[in-house]
Protein backbone atom coordinates (compact mmCIF):
# COMPACT_ATOMS: atom_id res chain seq x y z
CA UNK A 1 0.00 0.00 0.00
CA UNK A 2 1.26 3.16 -0.78
CA UNK A 3 0.76 5.00 2.42
CA UNK A 4 2.93 2.15 4.26
CA UNK A 5 5.72 3.12 2.18
CA UNK A 6 5.58 7.10 2.93
CA UNK A 7 7.99 8.19 6.04
CA UNK A 8 6.08 9.55 9.03
CA UNK A 9 7.58 12.97 9.84
CA UNK A 10 6.33 12.36 13.17
CA UNK A 11 9.18 10.48 14.50
CA UNK A 12 11.27 11.86 12.86
CA UNK A 13 14.16 13.26 15.30
CA UNK A 14 16.46 16.02 14.56
CA UNK A 15 19.04 13.54 13.21
CA UNK A 16 17.09 11.52 11.44
CA UNK A 17 15.00 14.45 10.10
CA UNK A 18 18.62 16.21 8.97
CA UNK A 19 19.41 12.39 7.43
CA UNK A 20 16.29 12.49 5.53
CA UNK A 21 17.04 15.99 4.08
CA UNK A 22 20.34 15.08 3.41
CA UNK A 23 19.11 11.93 1.17
CA UNK A 24 16.63 14.07 -0.66
CA UNK A 25 19.43 16.98 -1.60
CA UNK A 26 18.14 19.14 0.89
CA UNK A 27 19.69 21.81 3.68
CA UNK A 28 20.10 20.90 6.89
CA UNK A 29 17.93 23.80 8.39
CA UNK A 30 14.84 22.16 6.77
CA UNK A 31 14.26 19.93 9.59
CA UNK A 32 14.32 22.89 11.86
CA UNK A 33 11.43 24.17 9.99
CA UNK A 34 9.75 20.88 9.67
CA UNK A 35 10.72 19.76 13.25
CA UNK A 36 9.27 23.60 14.43
CA UNK A 37 5.69 22.78 11.96
CA UNK A 38 4.77 19.52 13.41
CA UNK A 39 6.08 19.99 17.23
CA UNK A 40 5.69 23.37 18.53
CA UNK A 41 2.64 24.65 15.73
CA UNK A 42 1.06 21.15 16.08
CA UNK A 43 0.66 21.22 12.12
CA UNK A 44 -0.29 17.59 10.28
CA UNK A 45 -0.55 19.19 7.12
CA UNK A 46 2.34 19.97 4.66
CA UNK A 47 0.39 22.72 3.13
CA UNK A 48 0.59 24.85 5.79
CA UNK A 49 4.25 24.97 6.12
CA UNK A 50 4.59 28.47 4.58
CA UNK A 51 8.08 28.65 4.92
CA UNK A 52 8.61 25.93 2.32
CA UNK A 53 8.60 26.32 -1.06
CA UNK A 54 5.49 25.05 -3.05
CA UNK A 55 7.86 22.65 -5.19
CA UNK A 56 9.44 21.40 -2.09
CA UNK A 57 5.99 20.71 -0.32
CA UNK A 58 4.90 18.46 -3.46
CA UNK A 59 7.79 16.19 -3.44
CA UNK A 60 7.49 15.87 0.49
CA UNK A 61 4.35 14.98 -0.27
CA UNK A 62 4.80 12.35 -2.51
CA UNK A 63 7.35 10.37 0.03
CA UNK A 64 5.82 11.95 3.59
CA UNK A 65 3.29 11.86 5.76
CA UNK A 66 2.46 13.42 8.68
CA UNK A 67 0.25 10.64 11.07
CA UNK A 68 -0.80 10.90 14.72
CA UNK A 69 -2.14 8.06 16.34
CA UNK A 70 -6.26 8.44 15.73
CA UNK A 71 -7.82 10.25 19.17
CA UNK A 72 -10.75 8.07 19.78
CA UNK A 73 -12.05 9.48 23.40
CA UNK A 74 -10.72 12.38 25.77
CA UNK A 75 -12.06 12.36 29.32
CA UNK A 76 -11.62 14.66 31.93
CA UNK A 77 -11.43 13.95 35.63
CA UNK A 78 -13.09 15.98 38.37
CA UNK A 79 -10.13 17.19 39.40
CA UNK A 80 -9.13 18.29 36.15
CA UNK A 81 -6.80 15.65 35.14
CA UNK A 82 -7.42 14.54 31.26
CA UNK A 83 -6.95 11.32 29.59
CA UNK A 84 -7.03 9.95 25.31
CA UNK A 85 -7.77 7.19 24.09
CA UNK A 86 -5.48 6.55 20.93
CA UNK A 87 -6.23 4.06 18.17
CA UNK A 88 -3.07 2.92 16.84
CA UNK A 89 -3.00 0.61 13.73
CA UNK A 90 -4.15 -2.80 13.94
CA UNK A 91 -6.61 -2.08 16.54
CA UNK A 92 -4.96 -1.70 19.71
CA UNK A 93 -5.10 1.39 21.88
CA UNK A 94 -2.91 3.32 23.94
CA UNK A 95 -3.76 5.67 26.89
CA UNK A 96 -2.05 9.36 27.84
CA UNK A 97 -2.95 11.02 30.92
CA UNK A 98 -2.34 15.11 31.49
CA UNK A 99 -2.04 15.74 35.19
CA UNK A 100 -2.46 19.40 36.06
CA UNK A 101 -0.91 20.85 39.60
CA UNK A 102 -0.01 24.20 40.57
CA UNK A 103 2.99 24.90 39.61
CA UNK A 104 3.55 22.23 36.66
CA UNK A 105 1.65 20.48 34.27
CA UNK A 106 2.86 16.64 33.85
CA UNK A 107 2.16 14.40 30.80
CA UNK A 108 2.34 10.43 31.31
CA UNK A 109 2.60 8.74 28.52
CA UNK A 110 3.51 5.09 27.40
CA UNK A 111 5.88 3.43 25.68
CA UNK A 112 4.52 -0.29 24.39
CA UNK A 113 1.10 -1.74 23.96
CA UNK A 114 0.86 -3.79 26.99
CA UNK A 115 3.54 -5.14 29.04
CA UNK A 116 5.82 -7.74 29.25
CA UNK A 117 7.05 -7.80 32.65
CA UNK A 118 4.20 -8.76 34.40
CA UNK A 119 4.49 -7.07 38.19
CA UNK A 120 2.03 -8.72 40.10
CA UNK A 121 0.04 -5.37 41.27
CA UNK A 122 -0.14 -3.38 38.11
CA UNK A 123 -2.88 -3.50 35.22
CA UNK A 124 -1.26 -3.40 31.99
CA UNK A 125 0.21 -6.67 33.43
CA UNK A 126 -3.04 -8.41 33.43
CA UNK A 127 -3.47 -7.63 29.71
CA UNK A 128 -0.05 -9.02 28.12
CA UNK A 129 2.25 -7.68 25.37
CA UNK A 130 1.48 -6.85 21.96
CA UNK A 131 3.95 -5.03 20.46
CA UNK A 132 6.81 -1.59 20.82
CA UNK A 133 5.64 1.81 19.71
CA UNK A 134 7.08 3.60 16.88
CA UNK A 135 8.80 6.62 17.86
CA UNK A 136 5.75 8.23 15.93
CA UNK A 137 3.31 6.83 18.71
CA UNK A 138 5.33 8.06 21.70
CA UNK A 139 6.19 12.13 20.70
CA UNK A 140 2.57 11.22 18.70
CA UNK A 141 0.74 11.58 22.27
CA UNK A 142 2.93 14.74 23.38
CA UNK A 143 1.31 16.01 20.00
CA UNK A 144 -2.01 15.32 20.44
CA UNK A 145 -1.87 15.95 24.18
CA UNK A 146 0.20 19.54 23.43
CA UNK A 147 -2.67 20.40 20.10
CA UNK A 148 -5.95 19.48 22.82
CA UNK A 149 -4.46 21.28 25.65
CA UNK A 150 -3.68 24.34 23.51
CA UNK A 151 -1.27 27.27 25.09
CA UNK A 152 -2.42 28.87 28.67
CA UNK A 153 -3.63 32.56 28.59
CA UNK A 154 -0.30 33.80 29.28
CA UNK A 155 1.25 31.74 26.16
CA UNK A 156 3.08 29.92 28.41
CA UNK A 157 3.27 25.68 27.47
CA UNK A 158 0.98 23.74 29.44
CA UNK A 159 2.71 20.35 29.29
CA UNK A 160 5.79 21.47 31.45
CA UNK A 161 6.82 17.77 32.19
CA UNK A 162 6.83 14.41 30.32
CA UNK A 163 7.16 10.96 32.37
CA UNK A 164 7.71 7.58 30.58
CA UNK A 165 5.18 6.32 33.18
CA UNK A 166 2.48 4.94 30.89
CA UNK A 167 2.27 1.59 29.38
CA UNK A 168 4.94 -0.66 28.96
CA UNK A 169 8.42 -0.93 29.81
CA UNK A 170 10.66 2.08 28.31
CA UNK A 171 14.01 0.57 28.51
CA UNK A 172 12.80 -2.77 26.41
CA UNK A 173 12.12 0.10 23.65
CA UNK A 174 14.98 1.46 23.89
CA UNK A 175 15.68 3.01 20.18
CA UNK A 176 12.10 4.69 19.66
CA UNK A 177 11.98 6.00 23.22
CA UNK A 178 15.25 7.63 23.40
CA UNK A 179 14.13 9.45 19.79
CA UNK A 180 11.20 10.22 21.17
CA UNK A 181 12.68 11.78 24.40
CA UNK A 182 14.91 13.60 22.09
CA UNK A 183 12.31 15.24 20.26
CA UNK A 184 10.67 16.44 23.42
CA UNK A 185 13.96 18.29 25.01
CA UNK A 186 14.15 19.88 21.28
CA UNK A 187 14.09 23.77 21.38
CA UNK A 188 12.61 23.54 18.14
CA UNK A 189 9.95 21.42 19.17
CA UNK A 190 8.62 20.79 22.88
CA UNK A 191 11.88 22.19 24.61
CA UNK A 192 12.06 20.34 27.59
CA UNK A 193 14.90 20.16 30.17
CA UNK A 194 16.39 17.00 30.81
CA UNK A 195 15.01 17.34 34.29
CA UNK A 196 11.54 17.56 33.17
CA UNK A 197 11.76 14.12 31.24
CA UNK A 198 11.28 11.17 33.65
CA UNK A 199 12.13 7.92 32.24
CA UNK A 200 10.68 5.00 34.80
CA UNK A 201 11.54 1.55 34.99
CA UNK A 202 11.46 -1.58 36.56
CA UNK A 203 15.43 -1.89 36.30
CA UNK A 204 16.47 -3.15 33.07
CA UNK A 205 20.01 -3.13 33.93
CA UNK A 206 22.15 -3.34 30.79
CA UNK A 207 19.84 -1.04 29.11
CA UNK A 208 20.62 1.61 32.26
CA UNK A 209 24.02 1.56 31.29
CA UNK A 210 23.02 2.21 27.61
CA UNK A 211 21.24 4.99 28.40
CA UNK A 212 23.57 7.01 30.46
CA UNK A 213 25.94 6.94 27.42
CA UNK A 214 22.69 8.19 25.01
CA UNK A 215 20.78 10.66 27.26
CA UNK A 216 20.73 12.05 30.70
CA UNK A 217 17.29 12.86 30.99
CA UNK A 218 16.10 12.08 35.06
CA UNK A 219 15.67 8.28 35.88
CA UNK A 220 12.26 6.98 37.86
CA UNK A 221 13.09 3.34 39.32
CA UNK A 222 10.08 0.93 40.06
CA UNK A 223 11.50 -0.53 43.02
CA UNK A 224 8.52 -1.86 45.54
CA UNK A 225 10.69 -3.59 47.93
CA UNK A 226 13.37 -3.62 50.03
CA UNK A 227 14.72 -6.85 49.31
CA UNK A 228 14.95 -9.74 46.72
CA UNK A 229 12.30 -12.33 48.26
CA UNK A 230 9.66 -10.06 47.73
CA UNK A 231 10.57 -8.13 45.24
CA UNK A 232 10.64 -11.31 43.16
CA UNK A 233 7.15 -11.44 43.98
CA UNK A 234 6.35 -7.95 42.81
CA UNK A 235 8.45 -7.61 40.15
CA UNK A 236 9.47 -10.53 38.27
CA UNK A 237 12.34 -9.13 36.67
CA UNK A 238 14.10 -8.62 39.78
CA UNK A 239 15.14 -12.54 39.60
CA UNK A 240 17.02 -11.48 36.20
CA UNK A 241 18.64 -8.12 37.66
CA UNK A 242 18.48 -8.47 41.35
CA UNK A 243 18.50 -5.38 43.48
CA UNK A 244 22.04 -5.21 44.35
CA UNK A 245 23.09 -5.07 40.65
CA UNK A 246 20.44 -2.66 39.96
CA UNK A 247 21.00 -0.05 42.45
CA UNK A 248 24.88 -0.33 41.05
CA UNK A 249 23.54 1.03 37.91
CA UNK A 250 21.69 3.42 39.95
CA UNK A 251 25.10 5.09 40.98
CA UNK A 252 26.55 4.82 37.72
CA UNK A 253 23.44 6.81 36.27
CA UNK A 254 24.16 9.25 38.42
CA UNK A 255 27.98 9.47 39.21
CA UNK A 256 29.59 12.49 38.05
CA UNK A 257 26.21 14.53 37.86
CA UNK A 258 26.52 16.14 41.46
CA UNK A 259 22.62 17.78 41.59
CA UNK A 260 21.28 14.18 40.09
CA UNK A 261 19.27 12.06 42.35
CA UNK A 262 17.00 8.94 41.21
CA UNK A 263 13.50 8.97 42.35
CA UNK A 264 12.45 5.45 43.94
CA UNK A 265 8.90 4.68 43.56
CA UNK A 266 7.25 2.08 45.73
CA UNK A 267 4.03 1.27 45.39
CA UNK A 268 2.22 0.59 49.26
CA UNK A 269 0.70 -2.65 49.53
CA UNK A 270 -1.38 -3.08 52.67
CA UNK A 271 0.19 -5.67 54.48
CA UNK A 272 2.97 -6.17 51.98
CA UNK A 273 5.66 -4.41 51.63
CA UNK A 274 4.37 -1.22 54.43
CA UNK A 275 5.30 -2.51 57.91
CA UNK A 276 8.28 -0.27 59.77
CA UNK A 277 10.53 -3.30 58.95
CA UNK A 278 10.64 -2.97 55.54
CA UNK A 279 10.61 0.94 56.18
CA UNK A 280 13.84 0.24 58.04
CA UNK A 281 15.04 -2.17 55.27
CA UNK A 282 14.82 0.26 52.43
CA UNK A 283 16.46 2.89 54.97
CA UNK A 284 19.50 0.78 55.06
CA UNK A 285 19.44 -0.24 51.42
CA UNK A 286 19.29 3.18 50.15
CA UNK A 287 22.32 4.55 51.95
CA UNK A 288 24.70 5.94 49.54
CA UNK A 289 22.59 6.04 46.44
CA UNK A 290 21.35 9.35 45.57
CA UNK A 291 17.75 9.30 45.77
CA UNK A 292 14.31 10.56 45.86
CA UNK A 293 11.36 8.47 47.37
CA UNK A 294 8.19 8.50 45.73
CA UNK A 295 5.03 5.90 47.99
CA UNK A 296 2.92 5.57 45.62
CA UNK A 297 -0.80 4.70 47.21
CA UNK A 298 -1.74 1.46 45.30
CA UNK A 299 -4.19 2.05 42.80
CA UNK A 300 -6.71 -1.38 42.78
CA UNK A 301 -7.84 -2.76 39.65
CA UNK A 302 -10.70 -5.44 39.11
CA UNK A 303 -9.50 -8.28 39.52
CA UNK A 304 -6.58 -7.69 41.91
CA UNK A 305 -5.50 -9.68 45.24
CA UNK A 306 -3.99 -6.30 46.95
CA UNK A 307 -5.09 -3.59 48.38
CA UNK A 308 -3.93 0.10 49.21
CA UNK A 309 -2.37 0.61 52.01
CA UNK A 310 -4.34 2.70 55.05
CA UNK A 311 -3.12 6.09 55.54
CA UNK A 312 -1.61 5.79 59.18
CA UNK A 313 0.30 2.87 57.52
CA UNK A 314 1.58 5.10 54.68
CA UNK A 315 2.52 8.14 56.99
CA UNK A 316 4.20 6.32 59.48
CA UNK A 317 6.65 4.53 56.57
CA UNK A 318 6.79 8.29 55.28
CA UNK A 319 7.93 9.73 58.50
CA UNK A 320 10.58 6.91 58.75
CA UNK A 321 12.21 7.45 55.95
CA UNK A 322 12.04 11.00 56.01
CA UNK A 323 13.44 10.75 59.74
CA UNK A 324 16.37 9.05 58.20
CA UNK A 325 17.34 11.19 55.67
CA UNK A 326 15.25 10.92 52.66
CA UNK A 327 13.48 13.23 50.35
CA UNK A 328 9.74 11.23 50.46
CA UNK A 329 6.76 12.35 48.91
CA UNK A 330 3.14 10.52 48.99
CA UNK A 331 1.84 10.35 45.42
CA UNK A 332 -1.66 11.91 45.66
CA UNK A 333 -3.84 9.55 43.58
CA UNK A 334 -5.18 11.62 40.34
CA UNK A 335 -7.96 10.99 37.92
CA UNK A 336 -8.72 7.82 39.51
CA UNK A 337 -12.59 8.58 38.78
CA UNK A 338 -11.67 8.11 34.89
CA UNK A 339 -9.21 5.07 35.75
CA UNK A 340 -6.12 7.13 34.90
CA UNK A 341 -4.37 6.33 37.94
CA UNK A 342 -0.60 4.66 38.62
CA UNK A 343 -1.18 0.82 37.52
CA UNK A 344 -4.70 1.40 36.07
CA UNK A 345 -4.04 2.39 32.41
CA UNK A 346 -5.77 -0.42 30.24
CA UNK A 347 -6.16 0.80 26.77
CA UNK A 348 -7.16 -1.75 24.19
CA UNK A 349 -4.43 -4.64 23.69
CA UNK A 350 -4.16 -7.50 21.49
CA UNK A 351 -2.98 -9.98 23.60
CA UNK A 352 0.39 -11.95 21.65
CA UNK A 353 1.74 -13.12 24.64
CA UNK A 354 -0.68 -15.68 25.43
CA UNK A 355 -0.94 -13.90 29.11
CA UNK A 356 -4.40 -14.24 28.93
CA UNK A 357 -4.43 -17.81 27.83
CA UNK A 358 -2.15 -18.67 31.26
CA UNK A 359 -3.64 -16.67 33.45
CA UNK A 360 -6.70 -18.45 32.89
CA UNK A 361 -5.15 -21.65 32.97
CA UNK A 362 -4.08 -20.76 36.24
CA UNK A 363 -7.08 -20.13 37.73
CA UNK A 364 -9.05 -23.18 36.48
CA UNK A 365 -6.15 -25.08 38.10
CA UNK A 366 -6.49 -23.14 40.85
CA UNK A 367 -10.60 -23.81 40.96
CA UNK A 368 -10.08 -27.49 40.51
CA UNK A 369 -7.12 -28.24 42.56
N1 LIG B 1 7.50 -0.14 33.32
C1 LIG B 1 7.85 1.10 33.94
C2 LIG B 1 6.87 2.23 33.76
C3 LIG B 1 5.38 1.96 33.88
S1 LIG B 1 4.57 1.92 35.40
C4 LIG B 1 8.15 0.90 35.40
O1 LIG B 1 8.00 -0.22 35.88
O2 LIG B 1 8.60 1.82 36.05
C5 LIG B 1 4.70 3.46 36.21
C6 LIG B 1 4.65 3.29 37.72
O3 LIG B 1 3.35 2.93 38.21
C7 LIG B 1 5.60 2.21 38.19
O4 LIG B 1 6.30 2.61 39.32
C8 LIG B 1 4.64 1.10 38.52
O5 LIG B 1 5.23 0.16 39.35
C9 LIG B 1 3.49 1.86 39.13
N2 LIG B 1 2.26 1.07 39.23
C10 LIG B 1 1.88 0.04 38.47
N3 LIG B 1 0.70 -0.44 38.86
C11 LIG B 1 0.31 0.30 39.92
C12 LIG B 1 -0.87 0.31 40.74
N4 LIG B 1 -1.86 -0.55 40.54
N5 LIG B 1 -0.93 1.23 41.69
C13 LIG B 1 0.06 2.13 41.88
N6 LIG B 1 1.18 2.18 41.12
C14 LIG B 1 1.30 1.28 40.15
Amino acid sequence: METQLKTNLLGLDRQSMEAFFAGIGEKAFRASQVLQWIHQNGVDNLDAMTNISKDLRKRLQEVTEIRPPELVLEQASADGTRKWLLRLDSGNCIETVFIPERDRGTLCVSSQVGCALDCSFCSTAQQGFNRNLSAAEIIGQVWVANRALGKDPKGERIITNVVLMGMGEPLLNFDNVVKAMSLMMDDFCYGLSKRRVTLSTAGVVPALDRLREVSDVALAVSLHAPNDALRNELVPLNKKYPIRELLDACKRYVAGKPHSRITFEYVMLDGVNDSPQHARELIKLLQGVPSKINLIPFNPFPGTRYTRSGDAAIMRFRDMLINAGYTTITRKTRGDDIDAACGQLAGKVMDRSKRKIRLMAAEQARAVG
